[in-house]
Formats: structure tokens, sequence, C-alpha cells
């Protein structure tokens, strides 16, 4: 029987779940933490890596038109002239006069046109109720003034939106705040600032004085050290294009509204693939990349339902992107992205080789075509994909009723799980035989012990961090050499020989 909590239960109960259990503690917290930084502990480290393992094998091992690179987080100034990044990377800000906070413009808009979608619901509900079964929702939209009114409201406030993005006009987005009548959630006042722009990289100084010392940046992502390094790779493997470089690493951006956990950090991972192709081939790798990045996230567990596909509007893409499609997952906290997969057509190779000077376009060697590739880009979080599978996997099941006996269980997929299983002896007696096992398990998976305590809490401990099997040494092991394998999910248990526990386990992590 499940347990039933709200999101906001969910969302407090799995924080504290992940400190309490070695999943994810705030950055040096004895002074108090760092805003937006977060530690991953000894079970956090066990699952962010078998995320990013399997993104790799999935990505970089299993394709052949496919190889990793390892660049560095610091690149020389001009690569972020060339991304756009110095010019463009910014969020715009606004300032509460009276409560002193700041927020980002676009957000608090983007907040405001939800509330609108969430009111022209409501009164559809509302109506739904109050004509039963003759209800006709498709004419009620159109034909109820109160609806009418709020969707040409909304719809009109986004397009000026759009536009002003767009546009980069500041003096706009003000006043649509303006116009919008938003109130800062704190003070409830409209006494807003002018909206000023922020860039969001964090920088330094390269060398060992001050003078004469050149601004680097920390990079905002892991992609531009993969395009500089495009002629590099391509040359030394002498791959035809369509081929892709994948890569893993730290990312840092200066967030202005950081938080929900781990889901905005100023310090994370991304995994990126840039995967090039000719110029017309890539709307068909767009899809290919769709899909295949939805069947990972689908076979490592994740819940279909929790997972929308959003495709960008015309008038959302990027001037240069062809198609992109945000993953969005629903955290406790309300929907987020956590995938984005752009066509970003020629832009990055072409901005590179404009600012360098140094050509970056490709000579097929067999048809002699010469040409910039495109290239297609699926762009994911590590922190923000382990948030999503913990927030799946967490569950309470209620035991006993009666007895009021909930167990907490993370359901994750054993392929992600930290340990695969748990050696656990029945008896002190039995610490020597289960040593032999749990030295034999180790070699084929992560596994870990547990001697101490009864086998019911035992057991409990083990499903609070996900353990997806728990073997039990008992009396006949030293007799018979069989050990009990029990089922973290089901509770279930079989007897079997240690070698077809460890065959069994394994064919559960396989993917
Ligand atoms: P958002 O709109 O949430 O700020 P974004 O569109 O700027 O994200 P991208 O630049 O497309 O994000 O980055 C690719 C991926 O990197 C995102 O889908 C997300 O999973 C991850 N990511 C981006 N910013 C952060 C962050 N501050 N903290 C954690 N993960 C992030």
């Amino acid at each position: 029987m499940q347990n039933t909590m709200t999101q906001e239960e969910l969302f407090k109960k799995l924080v504290a779940h992940c400190k309490e259990y070695g999943f994810i503690f705030p950055s040096s917290e004895i002074y108090d933490g760092l805003g937006a930084v977060y530690d991953y502990g000894q079970n956090g480290v066990e699952l962010k890596n078998n995320i990013k393992r399997y993104w790799w094998d999935s990505m970089v091992r299993l394709h052949e038109n496919i190889v990793g690179l390892d660049s560095a987080i610091f690149m020389h100034p001009r690569t972020w002239e060339a991304s756009g990044h110095v010019g463009a990377f910014n969020d715009p800000l606004i300032d509460n006069k009276d409560s002193k906070k700041r927020y980002r413009a676009d957000v608090l808009i983007e907040e405001w046109l939800a509330k609108q979608d969430e009111k022209i619901e409501k009164e559809v509900e509302k109506a739904r109720k109050r004509f039963g079964e003759t209800f006709d929702e498709a004419k009620y939209r159109e034909t109820s003034p109160r609806v009418a009114e709020t969707a040409a409201r909304r719809d009109e406030m986004h397009k000026r939106f759009v536009e002003a993005q767009n546009s980069g006009d500041l003096g706009e987005l003000r006043q649509i705040i303006v116009d919008c009548e938003i109130v800062c959630p704190i003070s409830g006042t409209r006494n807003w600032t002018e909206v000023r722009q922020f860039n969001l990289m964090f920088s330094t100084q390269m060398g060992s004085t001050a003078e004469g010392a050149n601004t680097i940046y920390l990079r905002p992502e892991t992609a531009q050290g993969i395009f500089v390094n495009f002629e590099n790779v391509q040359r030394s493997t002498r791959m035809r294009v369509p081929f892709g470089i994948g890569q893993i690493g730290k990312s840092f951006r200066n967030e202005i509204t950081p938080g929900n956990f781990t889901f905005r950090l100023r310090e994370f991972e991304q995994m990126e693939l840039e995967f090039f192709c000719k110029p017309g081939t890539d709307l068909e790798w767009f899809a290919y990349w769709k899909d295949f990045c939805k069947n990972w996230l689908l076979s490592l567990g994740m819940n279909e339902e929790h997972l929308h596909l959003r495709d960008h509007s015309p008038e959302e893409l990027c001037f240069y992107s062809k198609a992109t499609t945000d993953f969005e997952y629903d955290f406790a906290f309300g929907r987020g992205e956590l995938w984005g997969i752009a066509d970003r057509t020629d832009y990055d190779l072409s901005q590179h080789a404009k600012e360098s000077g140094k050509p970056l376009d490709y000579t097929d060697p067999v048809t002699g075509e010469r040409y910039v590739p495109y290239v297609v880009e699926p762009s994911l979080g590590a922190d923000r994909v382990v948030l999503a599978f913990l927030t799946d996997a967490y569950d309470e099941e209620v035991v006993d009723k009666e007895k009021n006996d909930v167990r907490v269980v993370l359901r994750l997929h054993p392929a992600l799980a930290p340990y695969k299983c748990a050696v656990l002896p029945l008896q002190k007696g039995l610490a020597d035989k289960a040593d032999e096992i749990y030295a034999k398990m180790r070699k084929k998976f992560s596994a870990t012990y547990d001697l101490t305590g009864s086998i019911g809490k035992r057991y409990r401990r083990q499903d609070e961090i996900g353990t997806p099997y728990c073997v039990t040494v008992d009396f006949q092991t030293v007799e018979d050499g069989t050990v009990t394998v029990r089922d973290r999910d089901t509770m279930e248990q079989i007897r079997v020989s240690v070698d077809e526990a460890i065959a069994y386990i394994e064919g559960k992590i396989e993917l």
C-alpha cells in the first residue's frame, strides 16, 4: 500500500533523506553552507557515477561513430566572445525597492503567464462541475467571457514577452511587469527598479600578478570545449561525418535565482554530446536523438508520466536553431527542464572559424563535398537527472497499517543503485563465511556488508539507500553453500547458491 503525501511533503522529505543517508550534503555545511553548491556523499557519488557511466556507455561506447573528450574548464577568453556568452549570456534582473529582493524579470513574467493558465483551467473545471454531463468544453472555452478575457490578456502579454526577449528590450520587460500588475511576493508592492542585465559567467584572473593578468572564465557549459577541438578530433580519428563527440564535466553559472535543491546550482555537471552531420540531414538526426534520449531515461526506470517533451515554438527558438525540444520533468517542486536537445545548425563552428580565423569546414574524403557540419546537441545536467531519478524512486510503503509500520524505500533501478547487494550474516558466528561471499560479490559489482542489528532493521537500512538485493548468510549456507536473496521491492526471498545469486544480480543490473 502506498502512503499518500503532497508534492511539498515529498520534496521536504527527499531533501532530508538525501542528507540523512549520505546522498547529498550542503557544501561546507559547518560554515553554514554555500548558496546553490552541494556535495555528493558516499551513496550520492555512487548513484551519480552510475548515471554518468551509463550515459558514457550508451552514447560513446555503444556508438561506433562517437568518441569522448575531456577538455579543460579554463578556455581562451575569446572562446566566450565567439560563443556569444560574453555578449548574451545574461539574465534580466529586477529588484523590488521595498523588500530589496532580486528577481529574474523573465521568471516573474513566466510565473504570471502560468497563473493565467491555471485561472482558465479552474474556470473550466468549475463549469464542468456545474453543467455535468452536458458540458461542452470546447464551446465553453470559446464563449465564456471570463475565460476569453483572461486568455486574450495572457496571449497579448505572452506575445509582448517573446518579442521583448528576442529584441533584448529591457524597458519593455519592465513595462510588462508593470502592466501585468506583478507584485513582489515578499513586500507585496509594485515598487520595481529598472531591469538590468547580469552576466552569468564566473570570472577569475590567470597569472600570478594582478597587473597584466588576463580575465578568464569558468566555463558555463562543456560544449565549447568540443567545438574548439572539432578539427583535432576529426583529423586524429579520421572519422567521416556524421560523427559525435561526448563529454562529461563541470560547468559554472552565477545563477541569480538558484534553488530547488540541486535543480539550479552554481557549480554543476553536464553530459553533452555534439553530433556533427551534413546540412540537410540534421532534422533526421534531431529526431533520432530525441527518441534515443527518451528511451535512455525510460530504460533506467523513469516514470513516463513525469516526463514531457516540449518542442519550442518558432518564436521561442534561438535565432540559429532549427529545432529545439526541452525534456521537462515533474520535479516535486514543479516542472523543469531536464535535458535540452537542439539542432544548432553550423552556428558554433562558424562562429569559432570567424573568431579564430581558422576554417572549421570539413571535406568528405569520398564525395569531396566541402561544408561546415551542422550539429545536434543533446545536453543533460547530471545533477538534475540524479534529482529526477531520486524523486521517482522515493517511496513510503505502508507495510502494516495497524502497527503504523511504514518503510521508506528508494526504488532506484538496480543499475543505478549505489550498492547492488548487501551481504548480511544472520549471526556473528557466520561472519567468516559472509566475508568470503562479500569478497566474491565485490569483484563483480558494488556490494556492502552489515552485521549489526536485527535482520529486519538491516533490510530497512538497505531499502532506505535503494539496495535492490539483500543476501542473507545463515547456518544452511555453511552446510550447503546456499543463501537467501531478498528483493527490495517485493520483499520476497529465494534460496539459491552463491554463484546463482551473483548471476541473478548481474542479470538485473545489465541494461
Ligand atoms: P534553465 O532554463 O533551467 O536555466 P538552460 O536552458 O540554461 O536551463 P542549458 O544551457 O540548455 O540550460 O543547459 C543544458 C542542461 O544543463 C540543462 O538542461 C540542465 O539539465 C543543465 N543545467 C543548466 N543550468 C544548470 C544549473 N544551474 N544547475 C544544474 N543544472 C543545470
